[in-house]
């Protein structure tokens, strides 16, 4: 269990209200109800976790195995506002935790964590099991829509309810169906708000009709794709619309930003990896023949008929480069990112600035902000769940710290 690291002061009759139950709201409620305060934890849906549910669909990377450093810097231009955080909840906490739950976990091949059973439910059943055990209230169906003249909290059902100590953990905007739909942008007016943009997320690309409709579903595996000054090694899928998938997912904060500025983002894909310049030309030197250009690339270069296509795709386009270094560096332009209905994650959120070091806004006092919500993004790796659950462990930590300062 996440206990909060002091003595709990007698905080009986404190009553804190968690609005959000995804992970970080669940790890807030977690370590403020193992101190002995009493928590209701207010969620919109009929149930917890939908999200964490989702996430667990395609094997839920809880977190990574990489050194401290690396992994800090993956969250970007949050990274000094997110180590203290992480240092205080790092990765070994997690799996620690995760496994404190009956989930054992293990080591994927990348480094990335994920638990043994791959899925989500085992573990948030046995996290909800917890909380209950812990006594915290659920309250599902509570949709949040801010506060009335007495500072109380209002919900859409007309209750309300007055809390000692707030903490928000209502999550992006991405999937909008799991719950999290960004709406509560329009509640906090007087908070700085960067605004909700998809992360981790595909981007359109303006395939040709045949390339489409033969290829649209289709993996493109064992890739590298290049983009200001990174590579990134992995898969990505081809899509009627454009292309998506985890070697673009890494790279999409980048050209989500270039294509805000300069309208679209070109990549170079490499479509063998694997393979040196020097001996793929060398494979490509020699006559074709009677070959078509699809056997040869076929035969020569080992292309799968997805990578043959997109090489088609680019000479359609008039690319004259070489056919060798159109295979080690294939131009691909990328017009637009997909919304944020489809995207993994959100960027954007509450500026960090408006928060203290116990995630506290410092405008709001008593008002504390946990989770996804938040101005960071993070690839995919595991890092969005670790973020959130280390923001998460932060604001419960601070909603301990403000009680014990702030009552007698
Ligand atoms: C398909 C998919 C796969 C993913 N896979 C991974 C993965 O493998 N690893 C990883 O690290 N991350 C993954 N993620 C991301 C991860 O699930 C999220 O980052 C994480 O769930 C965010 O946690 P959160 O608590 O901040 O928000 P959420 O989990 O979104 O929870 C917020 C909650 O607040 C509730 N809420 C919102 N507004 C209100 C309101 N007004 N009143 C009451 N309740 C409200 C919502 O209903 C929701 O339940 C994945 C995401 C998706 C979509």
């Amino acid at each position: 269990m996440i206990l909060p690291g002091e003595a709990p002061p007698d905080f009986r009759d404190a009553h804190v209200a968690i609005i959000g139950g995804g992970p970080a709201g669940m790890v807030a409620a977690e370590v403020i109800a193992g101190a002995g305060v009493a928590v209701t934890l207010f969620e919109r849906m009929p149930s917890l976790g939908r999200k964490l549910l989702m996430a667990g669909r395609g094997g839920l990377n809880l977190t990574h195995s990489e050194p401290p450093d690396r992994f800090c810097e993956r969250y970007g231009e949050a990274t000094a506002w997110m180590r203290p955080l992480l240092a205080a909840f790092p990765p070994s906490a997690l799996i620690a935790w995760c496994e404190g739950l009956g989930q054992p976990t293990f080591v994927g091949s990348s480094g990335r964590v994920f638990p043994r059973a791959m899925k989500a439910s085992p573990l948030l059943r046995a996290w909800i099991r917890r909380l209950e055990s812990l006594g915290v209230r659920f309250v599902s169906r509570a949709q949040w829509t801010g506060w009335d003249a007495t500072g109380a909290l209002t919900f859409a059902d007309g209750s309300s309810y007055g809390a000692d100590a707030v903490v928000l953990a209502l999550g992006g905007a991405s999937w909008p169906r799991l719950g999290a739909d960004g709406g509560w942008t329009a509640l906090l007016p007087d908070i700085e708000i960067a605004p909700l943009r998809p992360a981790n997320c595909g981007f359109a690309v303006a395939w040709s009709a045949t390339f489409r409709s033969r290829y649209a579903g289709t993996p493109l595996k064992r890739i590298a794709l290049s983009f200001a000054g990174r590579r990134i090694e992995g898969e990505a899928v081809i899509t009627a619309q454009g292309i998506e998938g985890g070697a673009i997912y890494a790279l999409a904060a980048q050209a989500r930003e270039m294509i805000a500025r300069e309208g679209s983002a070109l990549l170079q894909v490499d479509l063998r990896p694997d393979l040196a310049f020097s001996a793929l030309a060398q494979r490509l030197a020699g006559p074709r023949g009677s070959a078509s250009l699809s056997t040869f690339l076929r035969k020569r270069a080992g292309l799968s008929p997805v990578a043959i296509g997109l090489v088609q795709e680019a000479l359609h386009a008039g690319e004259t480069k070489p056919l060798a270094a159109l295979v080690k560096a294939l131009p691909l332009r990328l017009t637009a990112p997909f919304g944020l209905a489809r995207a993994i994650s959100t960027a954007g959120g509450i500026a960090l600035g408006e928060l203290d070091e116990r995630l506290m806004l410092r405008r709001r006092p008593g008002l504390f902000a946990a989770g996804e919500m938040l101005d960071w993004e993070a690839p995919t790796g595991g890092y969005l769940l670790q973020g959130c659950m280390a923001t998460g462990v932060a604001a419960g930590r601070g909603v301990l710290a403000w009680l014990r300062e702030t009552r007698p």
